[in-house]
């Protein structure tokens, strides 16, 4: 008896379920939504558990290197934390030197993505959990935290393709969370209330990056919530 009740219980939460993902694409004003944009409106919907599939990312630009679970804390965002802020930093080193501290736990930090001056991109952690990357609880909690390859008194770290790779990753984050793109909610470590850290320091091109990110916010909404047709996960 127990079994049915919970079965019939498990039948209601699926047609709830359908009933608020077809809502959704009707708002979205889809005619046909791709499978995997349906899967993401799918884990948005609260109270629904979320699937974590291990070497999973939340950018498809992105190749997964797992980072240290002591420099990261489980979270269900956008539910539990609603995320509003994307934060840039810069290493103070190499990619790999970047990625190796993040593997360890001595650490106790670590930031969602690494972009590399070639405009690679590592995810780390899942966009879902919250990075220890900004020195501070809150900022933390709404915050999706992105590291560049380089150091802040050498202008020259920062390349053009670590520009339009960063730019790409930030607007498509925006886009995920509803994130306006501007200085307000895409800020540097050194803006963060309480933070000693200077970076991304004087030689980062905020105009100039801005005016990026907001191209590419404008190009991915012209190719479709995706990004691309081949896209798995934006
Ligand atoms: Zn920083």
């Amino acid at each position: 008896m127990g079994t049915r009740r919970a079965s019939a219980d498990g039948d209601r939460r699926i047609g709830r379920r359908a009933l608020i993902v077809g809502g959704a694409a009707t708002a979205a004003g889809a005619a046909v939504l791709a499978r995997d944009e349906l899967a993401r409106w799918w884990w948005r919907v609260p109270g629904i558990e979320k699937p974590r599939e291990q070497g999973a990312v939340d950018y498809t630009g992105a190749r997964w290197v797992a980072a240290s679970d002591a420099n990261w804390r489980r979270a269900d965002r956008p539910d539990d934390f609603g995320v509003d802020m994307v934060i840039v930093h810069v290493t103070q080193g190499s990619f790999d030197s970047a990625v190796q501290a993040f593997k360890n736990p001595e650490h106790k930090a670590a930031s969602h993505y690494i972009v590399g001056q070639d405009g690679r991109v590592a995810q780390m952690i899942r966009e879902l959990d919250v990075a220890y990357h900004a020195g501070n609880r809150d900022y933390n909690e709404r915050s999706v935290g992105i590291e560049h390859e380089g150091f802040v008194d050498r202008p020259e770290d920062f390349t053009d393709e670590m520009y339009a790779a960063s730019a790409r990753l930030t607007a498509r984050i925006c886009a995920r969370y509803d994130i306006p793109v501007d200085r307000d909610h895409v800020i540097g470590h050194v803006e963060v209330p309480g933070t000693d850290h200077t970076d991304p320091g004087p030689h980062w091109d905020w105009d100039r990056y801005m005016k990026l990110v907001r191209r590419a916010r404008t190009a991915q909404a012209d190719t479709g919530p995706s990004g691309s047709p081949s896209a798995t996960a934006g």
